[in-house]
């Protein structure tokens, strides 16, 4: 499966904001936002404007290295949204955060995105009691997610939830933290979305 193999923290450092690909050290003095706070490279501290184009493809960039999607699948589901009713920034925002791997890490079941995303495809989760190992499903509102039994005996899952554990769980979300489980309540709203983005401008870009 294609992924971002770049250094994290540059992502970071080029949209100016973090993206906590990083687990605890995102949290901390350590995380490179707090101590460089400008773009990589040699040119990196100095200030340019950009031009219409540069700001909407920085939006663009934010939410896919946010959701750690590459340019082809985030493009498919711009057409999701721009089919879908409603608003297709929000509905484009909705879809990203219904991903398994998202919601496994909004539930505190890996420290980062990319850590739930491989115990996703590694198989330690059942949804609606089916073992399934697709990053990319789209949850809906009813589905439970658990630890499989056999991964519930994993070392790692304890380690996780001693950094996951007091991390607000989004409202549209239910977490039984003890049995390893959780359900989908709803589907989240913008408001519920804490990814600071214009995601109109994403829309704009893909509209051209
Ligand atoms: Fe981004 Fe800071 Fe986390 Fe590095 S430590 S990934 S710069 S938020």
């Amino acid at each position: 499966m294609a992924r971002y193999t770049d250094a994290s923290c540059k992502l970071c450092r080029r949209e100016g904001m973090k993206l906590f690909l990083k687990g605890e050290r995102c949290y901390s003095n350590k995380c490179a936002i707090a101590r460089r706070p400008y773009a990589p490279g040699q040119h990196g501290a100095q200030k340019k404007k950009l031009s219409e184009y540069g700001v909407q493809l920085r939006e663009k960039q934010k939410a896919k290295r946010f959701y750690g999607i590459l340019e082809s699948q985030f493009r498919k589901y711009f057409e999701m949204a721009n089919r879908k009713k409603g608003v297709t920034g929000e509905n484009l925002l909705q879809l990203l955060e219904s991903r398994l791997d998202n919601v496994v890490y909004r539930m505190g079941f890996g420290t980062t995105r990319a850590e739930a995303r491989q115990l996703v495809t590694h198989g330690h989760f059942d949804v609606n009691g089916k073992r399934l190992n697709i990053p990319s499903y789209l949850v809906k509102v009813g589905d439970t997610i658990s630890v499989r039994e056999d991964s519930k005996k994993s070392p790692r899952f304890k380690e996780i939830l001693e950094v996951t554990g007091s991390k607000v769980v989004p409202k549209w979300l239910e977490v039984d933290q003890e049995n390893l489980k959780g359900k989908v309540v709803a589907l989240p709203s913008r408001e519920d979305i804490d990814l600071n983005v214009q995601e109109h401008l994403i829309v704009e870009l893909y509209s051209k």
